[in-house]
């Protein structure tokens, strides 16, 4: 599911509603832990990977982060930082110099916003997903939002991250079976993952790329 929303500030804004980070299907043989037995690397589209999950939605322009700290604002509070930690830093080395760092900060002076969200689950979303982006090609803020579903351990984390890398610039999903899978089943990043984010943080905003 997707909804594309325009606003006006200075530019246009756009916010881009991504689906269900954990997908809908609540079977109970993968809540609560990893399943990696639905791995699937060499499943790819066949087009420029930087375009399907990325440029397509900007004219054929590539869209990103500043090369500068993004912060975020945990509000969720079932978040372990330490875990969340682990996340950023993994998240990190493949958008240099960019940087995700999780700031004190109230939420609305934050980049990103990580939010609990009880009624996403009533919806059979895990979680969601919004993002602004403006001038110059650059996202100006990303609102993740966690379901309540009675998912735990691994799964949770992995539904995190899955959002997160929606936050970094990875807006359509993947079929290769890892963290952006939709439903997601565990917390993998994929090959196909660092083929989008490797090229779109190393070149300038706004880099034409075509299928
Ligand atoms: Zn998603």
């Amino acid at each position: 599911m997707r909804r594309v929303l325009a606003v006006s500030v200075f530019s246009i804004l756009l916010l881009i509603g991504c689906g269900g980070g954990g997908g809908g299907n609540k079977q109970p043989d993968y809540h609560g832990r990893c399943d990696y037995s639905v791995l699937n690397p060499y499943s790819r589209p066949p087009v420029d990977l930087v375009w399907y999950h990325n440029a397509q939605f900007n004219l054929d322009r590539t869209i990103r982060w500043p090369h500068r700290d993004v912060l975020i604002a945990v509000m969720d509070t079932r978040i372990d930082r330490w875990a969340l930690q682990q996340i950023l830093d993994e998240i990190n080395r493949y958008i240099y110099p960019t940087r995700l760092v999780v700031a004190d900060v109230p939420p609305v002076y934050a980049d990103i916003e990580i939010w609990h969200n009880p009624v996403l689950d009533q919806l059979d979303w895990l979680g969601q997903c919004e993002w602004i982006f403006g001038a110059g090609n650059f996202l100006v803020k990303a609102i993740i939002e966690i379901a309540d579903s009675p998912f735990y351990g691994c799964l949770f984390y992995a539904v995190l991250k899955h959002e997160l890398l929606h936050a970094v610039g990875i807006f359509e999903h993947m079929t290769d079976g890892g963290v952006m899978n939709s439903p997601t089943y565990n917390d993998v990043i994929t090959p196909n993952v660092i083929d989008v984010l490797v090229p779109l943080y190393r070149f300038p905003a706004g880099t034409p790329v075509y299928p």
